[in-house]
């Protein structure tokens, strides 16, 4: 189950104990923080994990490209090719792509950023306009909330991996195709290989049911726990930076989210 009052994090000024700089980014993420005499623990108090069982979300990788070449124009040369790159060839692949027709309308392509080691890689779902033209993902006010979460869980952007969906924007920020997701799955599927990381956080529906190949509402995703694919990387899903700017009174449960996923990686 998750905390019914997940946004207790407490702090004595005079222990100095946890960082000032964290309660700076927990409070721009809307995260009460109550001061207390007794010295509390550096990092964030996390509850129990929730009891739900873990979903496999998907079913054996090899079968997933039998399907995917079956229905895609990418065919299978492409998605067996992908999927032994290194990061370098990877990249450039990526930046050469024209396998959807949304490689007409992008200024360049956005691969993802971040440290090759992470063990946390954050996943939203494609490029907006200002990632569009930088070239790396979430830098607009979303990307700076993103950072402050990134912050609260006591990382930073450059310890952690963040990609997207998709590589390219889609015109006037519609959601992806499905062929569109399809054709650029074998990118970020060699992606989480390469980086291994320890668990993927989901940002927002759009990722959560692209990821996990599911059309269930986020609403129902959250909280539960999920594997990505035949791996044993844990999915965490949570809302969207974006969606949070709208509706800041959501960050309470995205920050619930995140302790689970941090019970998961501790
Ligand atoms: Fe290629 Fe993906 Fe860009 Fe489509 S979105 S052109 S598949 S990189």
């Amino acid at each position: 189950m998750a905390d019914d009052n997940p946004s207790l994090i407490e702090r004595n000024s005079k222990c100095g104990r946890v960082s000032s700089a964290r309660l700076v980014y927990l409070e721009a993420m809307g995260i009460q923080v109550w001061v207390r005499r007794a010295c509390q623990p550096q990092t964030p108090v996390i509850t129990s994990l929730s009891a739900a069982p873990i979903v496999a979300a998907r079913s054996k990788s090899e079968q997933q490209v039998e399907t995917q070449v079956k229905v895609s124009p990418i065919g299978k040369d492409h998605v067996v090719s992908v999927a032994s790159m290194d990061w370098e060839t990877l990249r450039e692949r990526v930046s050469e792509c024209t396998l959807c027709e949304l490689h007409k309308t992008r200024t360049q392509t956005v691969f993802g950023v971040g440290d090759r080691e992470a063990d946390w890689l954050f996943i939203g779902e494609a490029p907006g306009a200002d990632e569009d033209r930088q070239g790396e993902p979430f830098v607009g006010r979303a990307g700076q909330l993103l950072n402050n979460i990134i912050r609260a869980i006591g990382l930073s952007r450059e310890k952690v991996y963040i990609a997207n969906i998709l590589k390219c924007r889609p015109p006037k920020n519609r959601d992806p195709q499905p062929k569109e997701s399809l054709a650029c799955r074998p990118y970020l599927r060699r992606q989480i290989e390469l980086l291994s990381p320890k668990i993927i956080i989901a940002l927002g529906r759009v990722a959560a049911q692209n990821l996990l190949q599911t059309d269930t509402p986020i609403g129902k995703m959250r909280g539960r726990n999920y594997i990505y694919e035949d791996s044993d990387i844990p999915v965490i899903v949570t809302y969207h930076p974006a969606y949070l700017l709208r509706s800041p009174r959501e960050k309470r449960k995205a920050w619930q989210d995140l302790q689970r996923a941090l019970k998961f990686v501790n």
